[in-house]
């Protein structure tokens, strides 16, 4: 056991190795080396290895994978390029196929698991000369007059109570000229800058969705590869966000997950009980039949689009992918879209450092290179795209096809469209129009189609050292049985899809009830984190190398 910290010493370094940050330290090493820069870069990740914590639905646009990698892009493992595409328009029982709208036709797309194209994309990183450190969670920042310097690591081997046990080291800091924070969805250091360096003053709030999925082994000849359905309405209705998606990989293996926004207004909506309910339709259950659920998996997704981005720069510090909300929620992609932040940050970087240094005005050159890009291009005409959808399905489909022909303006609408976070959207059952409010009908788990919350969990192969502080951080929990549960019933139990949430009876409590938290069962989704309607519970990287493992997501 030691109790010193050690510090290293770099000049870039990436936290998070999702394909927004192994695009850019790519371009990065090349870039320096074609102009006689001698850059030490690393990538950390919190996961055990490259594909422990990558999830994605995934369809995707290869035109930074050919940007990246123009000679040999077509060897990336691509499940398979995508043939044929439904839109199917659900009711109960039913199943109707739409015209595909534009933005979704998916022509020249690629079905793809992200941990796979991780696993191919990572060696050609490493051969450029960058390093790859792997359960590394970056814990904090670290901020010095105002610039940020580095980032320090997460310590190990702390006891659930606190205690340094006989396995104690401390987390590691890591001082670099530039920060790259391409740590995903509500990333932990991006959150802590957030308020200090005015991200996301004069922006909309991120608004977010969750992405819930499951991988399925279905008898042999059933699955097309490459044929991709998107489904609308039921089992969501016109109230919220979303729609289900199933997608044909090779091997006979069929993806079938649902995207539900995460600014719902019922507080008894249950994301995970309406995905298990988009199986029970008839026209899925039937493809699913004789079939065996393999994986399962759970990510928020930043929706918001473009005036939800937060300012990427600031003085010694760049955001890239998922973080700095790089996602066409129109197209729901995401993947060119963060790799191509990576490159024009890696840009950015290597005229920064080579006119002395990377200060917030140097890196200001970033904003302007997104802007210049086709990252622009795509995101302005969709920039009110999510929130047209705030007052329902009927009203995001009038608004969305207007700005189709207006170039994003949609009615009545200058230029932006406000929004308000989606966490302070929930309706409060004690007052008339939450007693108005039901839960929907059960779905119950019969371990062959539906599934509870910790059949699905095994099937995500997560796993965490019990012996450990609690790694989600609820500030005050007298609120949950003084106040939530008759403002909410405690929707942390629903919203969460791994069970990690539960109230149970203690009859030691003034109230008989208490929150107990399952941390092990966390699939590091960050839905609490973005839904909590007081904003009280914070999501923090527990122990390197603990979570999900994905491998095939
Ligand atoms: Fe997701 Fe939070 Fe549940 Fe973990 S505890 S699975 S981050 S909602």
């Amino acid at each position: 056991m030691s109790d010193e910290r050690e510090t290293l010493e770099l000049d870039v370094v990436f936290v998070g190795a999702g394909p927004a940050s192994l695009a850019g330290a790519c371009h990065l090493a090349r870039l320096a080396k074609q102009n006689g820069l001698e850059l030490a870069i690393a990538v950390l990740e919190k996961g055990r290895e490259i594909t422990s914590h990558a999830i994605s639905g995934a369809v995707v646009d290869p035109r930074t994978f050919q940007e990246l990698f123009p000679q040999d892009w077509e060897s990336a493992p691509f499940e398979a390029r995508i043939e044929g595409e439904k839109v199917l328009w659900m009711t109960g029982k039913k199943a109707l196929s739409m015209p595909i709208p534009p933005p979704m036709n998916n022509h020249g797309n690629y079905v793809a698991s992200l941990g796979k194209l991780l696993k191919w994309m990572a060696p050609k990183v490493e051969a450029e000369g960058v390093d790859i450190f792997f359960e590394f969670p970056a814990a904090r920042a670290l901020v010095e007059n105002g610039r940020v310097v580095g980032v320090r690591t997460g310590d190990k081997g702390i006891s659930r109570s606190g205690e340094k046990k006989a396995n104690y080291e401390p987390g590691v800091d890591i001082r670099a000229q530039v920060v790259v924070l391409g740590e995903g969805v509500r990333g932990t250091l991006t959150k802590q800058l957030a308020e200090p360096f005015g991200l996301w003053q004069g922006k909309n709030p991120q608004i977010y969705a969750i992405g819930l999925k499951e991988v399925w082994d279905l008898p042999p000849g059933r699955v097309k590869a490459g044929e991709v359905i998107h489904t609308m309405n039921w089992p969501l209705g016109f109230d919220n966000f979303g729609g289900g998606f199933i997608y044909g990989m090779q091997n006979d293996q069929l993806i079938v997950g649902l995207v539900a926004g995460l600014d719902y207004k019922n507080p008894y909506f249950d994301p995970h009980k309406e995905f298990q309910r988009l199986k029970t339709h008839p026209e899925i259950a039937k493809m699913l039949e004789g079939g065996k659920m393999a994986f399962y998996g759970a990510k928020a997704i930043p929706e918001g689009g473009w005036w939800s981005m937060p300012r990427p720069y600031g003085d010694g510090f760049l955001i890239v992918g998922d973080s700095a909300g790089m996602l066409n929620s129109q197209r729901l992609k995401g993947i060119h879209l963060g790799m191509k932040s990576g490159m024009l940050a890696a840009e950015t970087i290597v005229e920064a450092l080579k006119a002395g240094g990377a200060t917030a005005e140097r890196l200001a050159a970033y904003q302007a290179k997104i802007d210049a890009s086709w990252v622009k291009e795509e995101l302005w005409p969709v920039r009110n795209f999510h929130q047209s959808f705030d007052h329902g399905l009927l009203g995001g489909f009038l608004q969305g096809g207007l700005g189709m022909v207006t170039g994003g303006r949609g009615w009545g609408v200058k230029d932006r469209l406000e929004t308000e976070p989606g966490n302070e959207r929930m309706i409060p059952l004690d007052t008339p129009a939450g007693q108005r409010l039901q839960p929907a009908p059960a779905v119950p788990a019969d371990g062959k189609l539906t599934f509870d919350r910790l059949a699905d969990v095994y099937n995500s192969g997560t796993a965490h050292d019990e012996d450990q502080p609690v790694h989600l951080l609820v500030h005050d929990t007298s609120i949950c049985v003084d106040r939530c549960v008759k403002e909410f019933a405690n929707p942390c139990q629903r919203f969460c899809p791994a069970a990690v949430y539960e109230m149970v009876a203690d009859p030691a409590t003034p109230s008989g009830r208490r929150l107990q938290i399952n941390a092990s069962n966390c699939v590091h989704c960050k839905t609490c984190d973005i839904m909590d309607p007081y904003g009280i519970i914070t999501w923090v990287p527990p122990e390197g190398g603990d979570g999900p493992n994905y491998g095939k997501m």
